[in-house]
């Protein structure tokens, strides 16, 4: 066995130990159910960790990863944990939380083909197609990579809200607040890019759903 490997078995029993020595009936407690206001749709890379970054304990948020936190129609795993979470967990607020210095968001604005994944990165590549001319404008290339982080998240809560599983929720009153961040990875901290979302009133007549 790898010491690597045989690390990370001692420290999930000194995690154990750790949260038992705090409250002997954690496990007992969280076991009984799971009662989330939130649920996160981010990046799977590994420095973008969604329950430390808003100091949520285990219990307090939903979590989907892909690369580059995209949010994509035809995409049955991510619809199921949306459905799941609006509509059996009942979550009052869906994060988008892209981060700058994304390497998906890096691989749609390049043309080296890397695989399958092209095929998930090609999504992004609309984002620019819908923006390129705000992004032909910047001439800097970190400030315009840094942009289309920004907008490729913009443009997964328009797709968020553009599901029949948001607009059905808004269609019933649900409470339900769509929202994008970006995360700094040289600073920790996270921008809230204001583009909110609470009801259809903000989407184009093509795109609401009647019921
Ligand atoms: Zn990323």
């Amino acid at each position: 066995m790898s010491d690597f490997y045989k690390k990370i078995l001692d420290n999930n029993k000194e995690w154990v130990e750790q949260q038992l020595a705090v409250d002997e009936n954690y496990f007992k407690d969280l076991s009984k159910g799971q009662n989330p206001p939130l649920l996160w749709i981010g990046c799977s890379d590994s420095r973008v960790p969604a329950n430390e970054i808003i100091g949520a304990k285990p219990g307090e948020v939903f979590v989907h990863r892909n690369i580059a936190n995209l949010v994509v129609h035809t995409d049955i795993n991510m619809l199921s944990v949306l459905d799941y979470a609006v509509n059996a967990l009942k979550v009052k607020h869906v994060i988008v939380c892209g981060h700058y210095g994304c390497g998906g968001v890096k691989a749609a604005m390049g043309n080296q083909s890397i695989g399958i994944i092209d095929n998930w990165i090609r999504n992004i590549k609309d984002v620019y197609r819908v923006n390129k001319d705000e992004l032909n404008e910047i001439a800097d290339e970190d400030k315009k990579f840094n942009r289309m982080v920004e907008l490729n998240v913009i443009e997964q809560v328009f797709n968020l809200a553009k599901t029949s599983i948001v607009q059905n929720a808004w269609n019933i009153n649900q409470e339900l607040h769509l929202h994008g961040w970006v995360y700094g990875l040289n600073s920790g901290y996270v921008t809230d890019l204001n583009v909110n979302f609470s009801n259809n009133d903000d989407l184009d007549s093509m795109f609401k759903l009647n019921f």
